[in-house]
């Protein structure tokens, strides 16, 4: 089953961050008009997620958040929509919601593009966003992330 959709209003840029990384197709509708992320939650079929309790009275589709940690606002989600995903997936780039694909650096030098060069070397995958460019792979960034999606998610079992 396809992981949720959503669009997330400006109050809650670093959850739709974190929503990416796990592989959610997520529209970060910072300065929309109110009007228009209703829209795209209905016509698209997104869950709205937001902490205006007036923009979530709007729409069948809201999930309101009232934590303002980022980590009590992952847990809400979760709990409210267990088919979130508490795994990396290098599925939607965090920058620009584009979709990543495996990336295998051609004649060019790879170096210039900030890829660790001993990842090259020793065959490593590497993904990259189809829409922006933005390169990705496993190192200590996903680790951290990794460490913290479980921790929560072990904060959030009975
Ligand atoms: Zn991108």
């Amino acid at each position: 089953m396809a992981p949720p959709r959503f669009v997330a209003d400006e109050m809650v840029g670093r959850l739709a961050r974190y929503l990416r990384f796990v592989g959610c197709d997520t529209i970060y509708a910072r300065g929309w008009p109110d009007d228009e992320i209703l829209r795209v939650a209905r016509d698209d079929q997104r869950i709205l997620l937001t902490r205006d309790r007036a923009l979530a009275r709007r729409s069948e589709h809201a999930l309101l958040l009232t934590s303002v940690g980022i980590a009590d606002q992952w847990k809400a989600v979760r709990a409210a929509l267990p088919s979130v995903p508490d795994e990396i997936a290098f599925v939607r780039c965090t920058e620009c919601n584009g979709e990543i694909v495996p990336y295998v650096p051609g004649a060019h030098d790879p170096r210039h593009e900030g890829v660790p060069w001993e990842r090259v070397a020793n065959g490593l995958p590497l993904y990259r966003c189809r829409a922006c460019g933005h390169l990705y792979w496993e190192g200590s960034h996903t680790a951290h992330l990794r460490t913290q999606l479980a921790r929560w998610t072990a904060e959030s079992s009975p």
